[in-house]
């Protein structure tokens, strides 16, 4: 049975950071899969942006015909190996909040875990203005905490739809992020067990 477990987080949050931790630590074997990297290649394919930080701005049909190509070779490379899932519960797009699975796709995706990091909207922002690489938006501590608190209904959603239980984990700035690391490892420690 493929096994997967998908990691969300808004930007900033500290995913990236946890997940590469994690994945040392941890005695799965895991191959960490980017959702938007696979998206960007599918709609790179089909001569839609040049940059990543396109596709959001893209059709929300479009952009749902590249999740569900995305989606079927993810579940391909997780019949094979343990996929760790980099991505978004819900992405804010120029029109409103897109659904990071739409319920055809969560249902090819079948994921065993929905992690989802969180942080204090200050930490996020703080993190956001030191992080010049990306294309970023804007957005103030209360749209972040309303982004949050989105992700959190998308994933009951997605739970619904497919067999994952769900997992919330904080990385908080004092609290350090051992503890977070700590967590996640315990989620993918499972895999061990479970993965067949
Ligand atoms: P990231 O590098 O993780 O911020 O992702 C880059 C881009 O990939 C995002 O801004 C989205 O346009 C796209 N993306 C990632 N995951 C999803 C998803 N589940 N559904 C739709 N778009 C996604
Ligand atoms: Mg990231």
């Amino acid at each position: 049975m493929p096994f997967v477990v998908v990691i969300t987080g808004i930007p900033g949050v500290g995913k990236s950071t946890i997940t590469k931790l994690a994945l040392k630590k941890t005695r799965a074997k895991f191959r960490l899969v980017n959702f938007g990297d696979i998206m960007f290649e599918e709609a790179v394919k089909m001569d839609l942006v040049k940059h990543r930080d396109e596709m959001r701005k893209l059709d929300p049909l479009t952009q749902k015909e590249l999740q569900l190509k995305a989606a079927q070779r993810i579940v391909e490379i997780a019949r094979t190996e343990p996929v760790l899932l980099d991505t978004h519960a819900t992405i804010r797009t120029p029109a409103g909040y897109l659904l990071g699975f739409p319920r055809e796709v969560i249902e090819i995706l079948n994921p065993n875990f929905i992690v989802i990091i969180e942080a204090a909207p200050s930490e996020i922002l703080g993190r956001r203005l030191r992080d010049l690489k990306r294309d970023r938006d804007v957005e103030t501590e209360e749209q972040i905490a309303r982004h949050q608190d989105l992700n959190r209904a998308a994933a009951i959603a997605y739970a619904m739809h497919s067999n994952a239980l769900i997992k919330i984990i904080e990385n908080h700035e004092d609290k350090g992020l051992e503890e977070a690391v700590n967590e996640l490892v315990k989620v993918l420690d499972l895999a061990v067990s479970e993965y067949a």
